[in-house]
């Protein structure tokens, strides 16, 4: 591909040589399990989110469900979710207890909102999982206003703010993946969970060790879920360039808005107020597999990520009989996803816009 869908390895070209120096500082430090570098990044990433507390965890889906039971949900419960996401944002509620109850988008953001959820609240409701899909963010504040805890889903929007604030900072808990290919990615799995709850973040901690604070105790049945020091140290080295980053997929959106590619397809509306580090540069089609077929021609990448909702994957029959999410239903035949990263270049916007032209 002349154009891929990601590049990964791009931006951390000049970071190489800190990179490795870090994996030799923990070789030589003999501490590989929740050391000073997990302790470390925890803090810098709490800072860096503007938050009081950063919990590390083996990745974003345990992540989500392990900040769900520490905000005390469990058995008996509704978690409200959307079905326009990736699986495990709908995956990680079952294993609490609770059930997930899907709930419709914006067609233009892509992301949940007050309407779509309120359609969606029960007495039973506990959380609503608020996923800033993409990159681009739910009006959190609206949903809490609604008098439900949000967590925020936001594995897919490291680097984003809304009104200024970054995302992982505004709902009563917030979650992310390292995964390599997330905005801010380590060497293999690993994910976070933010608050300002302290109470949140206690309970957070002792699920990630199977339930015990000592190591002696054991109060709850939880998880070995841990961020590793091995990543930790090499997320240490990339967060200080997340938001150079971020603003390189800012960047990179705004070149594909100045260029031509509005004449082929509906580009992404961020939610107002939102400054959207693009994950994914995600656009609609009345015809996407003929926009795909065009652009694979030209030797561009895309990709459509969610075809079949969630609400309609095999494992969640038991939770969406009669569930009808028309917008998500809509998003979910028109998406393409085209090629984004830090470094996108306005010629290479350029070169999918005229490419999906044909
Ligand atoms: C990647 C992702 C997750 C899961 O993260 P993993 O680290 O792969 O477990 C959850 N939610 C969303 C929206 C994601 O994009």
């Amino acid at each position: 591909m002349l154009v891929p869908l990601f590049d990964t390895r791009g931006p951390l070209a000049p970071l190489e040589p800190e990179i490795r120096a870090a994996i030799d500082r923990v070789l030589e430090s003999g501490r590989y399990i929740l050391g000073p570098e997990v302790a470390s990044f925890e803090r810098e990433f709490a800072e860096y989110c503007g938050v009081a507390h950063a919990v590390g965890v083996a990745n974003g889906t345990d992540a989500l469900t392990i900040a769900l039971r520490a905000m005390g949900v469990g058995p008996g419960d509704e978690v409200i979710v959307p079905s326009f996401s990736f699986y495990a944002s709908a995956e990680a509620i079952p294993p609490t207890g609770a059930v997930p109850v899907f709930c419709d988008i914006d067609p233009e953001t892509f992301c949940i909102t007050a309407e779509t959820v309120r359609a969606a609240i029960s007495e039973r409701t506990k959380a609503v999982v608020a996923v800033h899909l993409f990159g681009n963010m739910v009006d959190v504040e609206s949903i809490a206003a609604l008098g439900v805890p949000v967590l925020e889903d936001a594995a897919q929007a490291a680097g984003s703010r809304l009104d200024g604030r970054r995302a992982g900072s505004l709902g009563t808990a917030a979650t992310f993946s390292f995964f390599p290919s997330k905005n801010l990615g380590c060497f293999g799995d690993g994910g976070m969970i933010t608050t300002d709850d302290t109470s949140v973040a206690d309970a957070a901690r002792t699920l990630r060790f199977h339930g015990s604070r000592d190591k002696v105790h054991y109060e709850q049945v939880g998880y070995n879920s841990r961020l590793d020091e091995l990543q930790a140290a090499i997320l240490r080295v990339q967060l200080p360039h997340l938001d150079s980053w971020a603003d390189g997929r800012r960047a990179g959106g705004a070149y594909y808005a100045a260029s031509a590619l509005a004449e082929s397809a509906q580009l992404p509306t961020p939610t107002p107020g939102c400054e959207a580090a693009w994950h994914l540069y995600v656009v609609q089609s009345e015809d996407p597999d003929a926009l795909h077929e065009r652009l694979e021609q030209a030797g561009i990448d895309s990709r459509a990520y969610y075809r079949t909702p969630i609400h309609r994957q095999p494992a969640m029959a038991p939770w969406s009989a009669g569930v009808e999410l028309p917008m998500t239903e809509a998003a979910a035949e028109r998406h393409l996803a085209l090629p984004i990263s830090p470094l996108f270049a306005l010629d290479a916007a350029d070169a999918v816009a005229a490419a999906a032209r044909g």
